[in-house]
């Protein structure tokens, strides 16, 4: 029927690896993208000899070998280990939680005593199921932690009290009774040599790219143009919000260079006041093990990242997956099922909070579902 048998409407992760698979299987592909740049969110950009992660710290870790192996045909990976600290009005600590963490913040050294520390917060604080975020953070942790490292980060992040956020946001977070300070607990983990983008870049070598080129710009034209389409933008926006908008939640990144070697000795540097209006600063040199590879490396680049509240228009950072949305997204999913040549996918397509393993995983599933 059309020109292509497959358009792919999105040149993110979930794009790229969709298009990968397609050109493999013989399939003539089109992706188009609205942003100047392939990658999505994952885009870096070379500055002052640094990858700059443009649209924030992106990590790359999974468990999941097959993924492993697909990504590492793109790109090598480094030995990078996240590592995280939590600044808080003037002491500074370790995250994930961890005995470094609980160390710190209550002059303990062993596993014992900081359970006891924990135990006896929890059982003050007479929760019996979490029905929230605070309710989840204080018996996992306690209310120490909860006051100084997550209440203030969470509420100027979400924007939102903490009592009417779902627990599950924070139950992804590692908490763990011995001295280690690596962020995920996942097998494999590292950041592409040269960047995200140009993994993207070699993803997407066989298939035609047109960038600065949105949707619905010419919707009849891109509906026409190939037998098949994939689409990664906003499930609701596809559908005119037929149902109603769903929500997001926005970010802001400020990016500066710095006439100085190292800034802050650490790739992420959390700051948990809810005063701070920025959440995180990204040096982004750190990824790249440069300081301790011995390459020198004069100028630093640093991004603050500020949370932001999500209008129209927006880059939609996160989907707000509480019980309303889910539940409005659960509608346009089962007209999405309906459609015979539209493949939803990735985390606006699906509407989750996806880390890149998962788009990568459900991308390699759902390509060899359909082609
Ligand atoms: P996207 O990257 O958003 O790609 C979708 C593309 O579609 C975009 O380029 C967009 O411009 C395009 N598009 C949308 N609508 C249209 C339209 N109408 N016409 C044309 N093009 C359109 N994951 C990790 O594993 N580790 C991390 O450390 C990590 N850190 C993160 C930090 C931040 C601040 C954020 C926001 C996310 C982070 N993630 C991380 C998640 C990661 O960014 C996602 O898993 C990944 O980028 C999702 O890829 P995607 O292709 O689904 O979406
Ligand atoms: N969080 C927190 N304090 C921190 C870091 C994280 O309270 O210093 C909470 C916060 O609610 C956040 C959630 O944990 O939304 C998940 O954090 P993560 O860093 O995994 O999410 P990201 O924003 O990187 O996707």
């Amino acid at each position: 029927m059309g020109k292509y048998d497959l358009l792919i409407v999105g040149a993110g992760l979930y794009g790229a690896v969709f298009a990968e698979r397609a050109a493999a299987a013989g399939k003539k592909v089109l992706v188009i993208d609205k942003r100047a740049h392939i990658g999505g969110n994952i885009y870096t950009e070379l500055n002052e000899g640094i990858q700059v992660h443009m649209y924030g710290a992106h990590i790359f870790h999974t468990s999941d070998s097959r993924v492993w192996e697909y990504v590492n045909r793109f790109a090598g990976f480094n030995n990078y280990r996240h590592c995280l600290l939590a600044v808080y009005k003037d002491e500074l600590y370790n995250l994930p939680f961890n005995m470094n963490t609980f160390s710190k913040m209550w002059g303990i050294r062993t596993p014992a005593e900081a359970r006891e520390k924990i135990a006896a917060q929890v059982a003050q604080a007479g929760i019996s199921e979490a029905a929230n975020l605070e309710e989840q953070a204080v018996s996992l942790v306690g209310r120490d932690i909860y006051e100084k490292l997550i209440e203030g980060y969470t509420r100027k992040q979400w924007g939102r009290e903490c009592r009417e956020l779902p627990a599950f946001i924070i139950k992804r977070l590692p908490v763990r009774f011995v001295y280690d300070n690596n962020y995920f607990n996942d097998i494999y983990q590292g950041i592409p040599e040269g960047g995200y983008t140009a993994m993207v870049q070699k993803m997407l070598s066989s298939a035609e790219v047109e960038l600065d080129t949105d949707f619905y710009a010419d919707r009849e034209h891109f509906m026409s143009v190939a037998d098949r389409i994939v689409f990664t933008g906003m499930i609701d926006e596809f559908y005119d919000h037929c149902f109603g908008r769903l929500e997001y939640r926005g970010l802001k990144f400020e990016t500066e260079i710095l006439d100085t070697e190292n800034f802050q000795g650490n790739a992420v540097v959390n700051y948990t006041e809810y005063e701070i209006p920025y959440t995180r600063i990204i040096e982004h040199k750190h990824f790249e093990l440069k300081c301790q590879g011995g390459e020198r490396v004069p100028k630093t680049v640093i991004t603050r990242e500020y949370p932001a509240a999500w209008k129209p228009g927006d880059e939609p950072y996160y989907p707000v997956n509480d019980d309303k949305n889910n539940a409005l997204y659960e509608r346009y999913r089962e007209l999405a099922a309906k459609e015979g040549r539209v493949i939803f996918g990735g985390r606006l397509g699906g509407y989750r909070y996806l880390d890149m393993d998962k788009v990568v995983a459900m991308a390699l599933d759902d390509s060899r579902e359909s082609l």
